[in-house]
């Protein structure tokens, strides 16, 4: 699918450092029914750009608009999608360095136009599975709770949430998984997982048979290569493993982006 313009239509503050916005478009074609977290791209202006040029797709190739007229990319995940009113829920971090996708987040207006493109096709859940993990933190807590709502009446699951501020939790858990509060573990964000985070994940997923144990992992580099070598030497599955880093701890995406990519490959 080719990019296309997206209009702001509603914004709500979640909790203290998230803002959820619902973007219209009548272009809205390929989002399927089971969007629960899939991955889209967002398209933003560069402050010195007059208009918003997106990328086109012709004989299923992407062409770039010319390098001065280039949009800033952004990935971001499905929180909700309502097909008959073409309407796409998106719930943003607003992390207190600056970025280009959280500052529009942060000042977003009705009508304030962006790009999309997609989504992507990958799972973040192997639904054939008995048990799921999750581990998680705040920007990948809208995907993951996404995908809970997805799996039906009570999933036999686990969720290990890593944040920065322990003390929202009470609130992000109300919005974001009410029905689940007693299979969430909480842990400090410190950006060094083999002290806070790693052995309350594994043990967690030692005690499950591993073939039958669906993993979902996403968040904050340093947690999501440290919890997935883990996985890994475990045995699991490649099917039963979703381990996407989604940004890097004092990195902006151009500087991580080629590194995401090496970390997915490997
Ligand atoms: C598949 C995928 C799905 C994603 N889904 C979502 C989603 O639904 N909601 C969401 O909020 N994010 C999501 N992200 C993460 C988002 O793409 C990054 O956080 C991105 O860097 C934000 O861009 P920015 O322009 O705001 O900041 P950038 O310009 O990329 O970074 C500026 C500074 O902010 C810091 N920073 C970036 N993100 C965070 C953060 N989350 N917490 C603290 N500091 C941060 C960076 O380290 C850097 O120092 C997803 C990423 C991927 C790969």
């Amino acid at each position: 699918m080719s990019a296309i313009y997206i209009q702001v239509k509603q914004t709500t503050t979640i909790a203290h450092k998230l803002r959820r916005i619902t973007f219209f478009s009548p272009d809205f074609t390929a989002i399927p029914d089971l969007f629960a977290g899939l991955h889209i791209k967002l398209f933003f202006k560069k402050e010195n750009q007059p208009a918003l040029t997106l990328p086109t797709k012709e004989k299923g190739r992407v062409r770039w608009p010319e390098p001065h007229l280039k949009p800033i990319a952004r990935t971001y995940s499905i929180y909700h999608f309502d097909a008959l009113k073409k309407e796409l829920t998106v719930d943003f971090v607003l992390h207190d360095a600056a970025g280009p996708a959280c500052d529009f987040a942060r000042n977003a207006k009705i009508g304030d136009e962006i790009g999309f493109a997609g989504p992507g096709p990958v799972s973040l859940v192997n639904r054939q599975c008995e048990h799921f993990i999750f581990a998680a933190d705040l920007s990948a807590l809208p995907a993951i709770s996404s995908v809970i709502d997805s799996l039906g009446a009570q999933p036999h699951l686990q969720v290990f949430l890593e944040l920065e501020e322990p003390t929202s939790a009470a609130a992000l858990i109300a919005e974001y998984l009410p029905n689940h509060a007693k299979n969430i573990t909480i842990t400090q964000q410190t950006f060094m997982p083999t002290n806070t985070l790693l052995d309350t994940v594994m043990s967690s997923i030692t005690a499950l048979k591993i073939e039958q144990t669906s993993i979902t992992i996403a968040g904050e580099h340093e947690s999501v290569v440290t919890l997935r070598d883990a996985v890994r030497q475990l045995g699991a599955p490649k099917d039963n493993v979703y381990a996407v880093p989604y940004w890097r701890h004092n990195q902006d995406e151009e500087t991580y982006h080629q590194t995401r990519h090496n970390v997915m490959d490997s």
